[in-house]
């Protein structure tokens, strides 16, 4: 079905996105999440082996995506998790490693704490 639209509103998780420019004619249209493909900006690298997690940023180059460092997604050792906002990867990597949670210092270090004011 082609929709004629400039406006596309995307829901996941109470987070409203808008995509796309104003035109004259726009309509807007509310797509369900489980019809779009977003791609997460966020990526969580759970080990089993050091029961740490990280949190990445998606361009991250430690990260790709999810791919890893070295392509290929997940390995014997770890996995990669997507997630949609950064606040949400970091709750689940403190979720996973309560102990080892960290967020990597070469995408997304300045945000230091999740609500830190300083
Ligand atoms: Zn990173």
């Amino acid at each position: 079905m082609f929709f004629r639209t400039e406006t596309i509103h995307l829901r996941r998780g109470g987070q409203q996105l808008s995509i796309g420019c104003e035109a004259e004619d726009a309509t807007t249209i509310v797509v369900d999440a489980d019809d779009v493909e977003l791609a997460p900006t966020h990526w969580v690298y759970r080990s089993f082996r050091h029961h740490s997690a990280k949190t990445h940023a998606a361009g991250c180059a430690n990260c790709r995506d999810g791919a890893g460092k070295k392509g290929g997604g997940g390995t014997v050792s770890g996995e990669w998790l997507p997630f949609y906002r950064l606040e949400d990867a970091m709750v689940a990597a403190e979720t996973l490693a309560p102990e080892r949670h960290s967020i990597c210092n070469m995408c997304i270090g300045e945000y230091r704490k999740l609500g830190s004011g300083r």
